[in-house]
């Protein structure tokens, strides 16, 4: 699978009209998704992601995350 984006080529689960969960990939437009009930070809983009209103563990977790970076960062700079 090539990865054209990771903002704008979402994996979708149901469909957004009738909630049907047989999703098939179309190759043009490229990243759109074919509901094989409802026979409606569409995309989901991803405008952004509110990073004020995530749930608690997915914050924690981007929280260590940056820790972790900032600590390797620091770390660099003592030990040359
Ligand atoms: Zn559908």
């Amino acid at each position: 699978m090539t990865d054209t984006g990771r903002l704008s080529s979402a994996a979708i689960y149901y469909c957004p009209f009738c909630a049907e969960e047989d999703l098939r990939p179309v190759e043009d437009p490229q990243g759109a998704w074919r509901c094989t009930a409802c026979a409606r070809v569409f995309t989901v983009s991803l405008e952004a992601v509110d990073a004020a209103h995530i749930p608690g563990r997915l914050r924690e977790q981007a929280a260590l995350e940056k820790a972790h970076l900032e600590h390797a960062e620091s770390h660099k700079e003592t030990t040359s």
